[in-house]
């Protein structure tokens, strides 16, 4: 847990952000304005359950409307507070500037466990929810446009978006209302996986620059590297299955809320997960040791650390042990500001959430298009794309003839140029592309500039410099 000495989240965020400020020239005064959190609003509601009226605290964080609609995901879980969502939203406008997406950064979170819940209670709870949230336009495809997040996915989003539809019967772009919702909802294909996939992307891309690998004391590739993840969700699930299965990544070790499991030789994701999904938990999953303590895990011997649960769990009380020489932020403020001093003594090398965990907003602002588009994405050009590589494909076939055995094609060419880009492959072309050009614009600060010495300041400034223009193009 973290240190009681240590700041919360929000200063946190803030200790980072002035760090960056102090390094660049920003007129007086609009400093102070980027850093503040615009407004947040609380909600209590009660929803009549099981016979009872029971009180839910709700918030929702508008950290910058410098771009609208503003961005962000809502949480349910039981330590959800104001200065959590604001410290979330204050991430998000600075996420939404470093990868281009063209939004304001703003979060919510509903204080709840969701197990504690039937469907149908949750389905009224969230219902209720998105209702307060929607008279206010704290719901709304041009103003402040919702996701998942921890506690939330699919289901949840659909419910928001249906109940946002019917209060508002004539709006047309009514389901650009939130994001992540599931495809027949109006949802995108690749969004549910978009964020682990966005880690994987990430980590392709800080591997292709062999002087930024050599900089955390690693060599070579992906292949091989051993890695621990903290929490199976999501983000931490699907980040872990493609690494190992795309990449050759080793999953060593899996820290979830009853414990962790550790192979040195390996565990399989997808087979946990399974047992996840049938028994709460990774306690007694056979072909691992398991161990009561999780966060004993973080500081195992491994090549990169991917924390994908909760805030603050690297912090001061275990920093100085984290033998990870990579530590990538898949989750929201992992590692605390004071943590994150001592790493960046230590030389360890941080890829930061606001870059990291970049792939759910991308994704969601493809769904977002989508739905004021009113199109799948590929529709129009799938067909003439495939009718132009058959031409072509028949030239070469003639040329086949014509040359005998001095040529051929070979085997699988074929089909593969052929088949026209669908909606999913043109989302992770869309993500592939955003994670690598907002890296190298981090990089390039980082290694362009003696004063910053790490990734975050780096990403910091590129994000920052961003909402500081565009608050100046409003005049400000
Ligand atoms: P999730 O609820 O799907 O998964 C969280 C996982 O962490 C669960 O498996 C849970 O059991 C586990 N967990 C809970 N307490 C734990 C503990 N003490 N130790 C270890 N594991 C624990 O949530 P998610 O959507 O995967 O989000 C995870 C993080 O990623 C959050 O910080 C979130 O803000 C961030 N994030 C999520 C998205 C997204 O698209 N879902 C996008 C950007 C950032």
């Amino acid at each position: 847990m973290t240190a009681t000495n240590e700041p919360s989240f929000r200063e946190s965020v803030d200790l980072m952000f002035n760090r960056a400020a102090s390094l660049m020239d920003l007129p007086p005064g609009l400093e102070e304005k980027i850093r503040v959190c615009n407004a947040t609003y609380t909600v209590r509601f009660g929803v009549r359950l099981r016979g009872d009226i029971h009180t839910f605290t709700g918030y929702r964080s508008v950290h910058s409307e410098h771009m609208e609609p503003v961005k962000g995901g809502i949480r349910f879980a039981l330590a959800v507070n104001q200065d959590e969502v604001e410290a979330l939203a204050a991430l998000m406008t600075y996420k939404c500037a470093l990868v281009e997406t063209p939004f304001g950064g703003s979060k919510g979170g509903l204080c709840i466990d969701p197990r504690q819940y039937e469907e149908h209670e949750l389905e009224q709870i969230t219902r209720r929810f998105a209702y307060e949230l929607a008279k206010r336009d704290l719901i709304n495809p041009s103003q402040n446009v919702p996701a998942p997040d921890m506690g939330t996915g699919e289901r949840e989003m659909a419910w928001m978006a249906d109940q946002y539809a019917r209060m508002n019967t004539t709006d047309i772009n009514a389901r650009a209302c939130v994001t992540g919702k599931p495809l027949n909802a109006g949802g995108i294909a690749g969004r549910v996986e978009a964020t682990g996939r966005g880690i994987q992307y990430a980590l392709r891309e800080f591997f292709r620059h062999p002087e930024d690998v050599q900089k955390a004391n690693l060599s070579g590739k992906l292949v091989g590297k051993r890695i621990v993840v903290q929490g199976l969700g999501n983000v931490g699930y699907h980040a872990a299955k493609f690494l190992s299965e795309e990449d050759g990544s080793r999953i060593v070790g899996i820290i979830e809320w009853d414990g962790a499991l550790y192979n040195p030789d390996g565990i399989d994701v997808e087979s946990v997960r399974q047992w996840i999904v049938k028994h709460g938990g990774v306690s007694d999953y056979p072909d691992a040791t398991h161990s009561a303590d999780g966060a004993a895990v973080l500081e195992a011997e491994c090549d990169i650390l991917i924390p994908a649960a909760l805030e603050g769990v690297i912090n001061l009380t275990n920093a100085d042990r984290i033998k990870a020489p990579l530590i990538i932020e898949a989750a929201n403020g992992p590692v605390t500001a004071g943590a994150d001093e001592v790493l960046r003594k230590k030389g360890t090398v941080i890829i930061p959430d606001m870059y990291a965990n970049a792939g759910g907003v991308t994704v969601s602002y493809f769904e977002w298009v989508k739905n004021l588009s009113h199109i799948r994405f590929g529709r129009m050009q799938r067909r003439q794309e495939e009718a132009r590589h058959e031409l072509i494909v028949s030239e070469l076939e003639r040329l086949d003839r014509y040359l005998g055995d001095a040529w051929s094609m070979s085997p699988d060419f074929k089909s593969k140029y052929l088949k026209g880009a669908d909606e999913l492959e043109l989302v992770r072309s869309g993500l592939d592309d955003t994670m690598r050009i907002a890296y190298q614009s981090m990089r390039e600060v980082w290694h362009n500039r003696d004063d910053v010495e790490d990734l975050r300041t780096a990403a910091y400034i590129v994000a920052v410099d961003r909402v500081a223009k565009s608050y100046r193009a409003k005049g400000l």
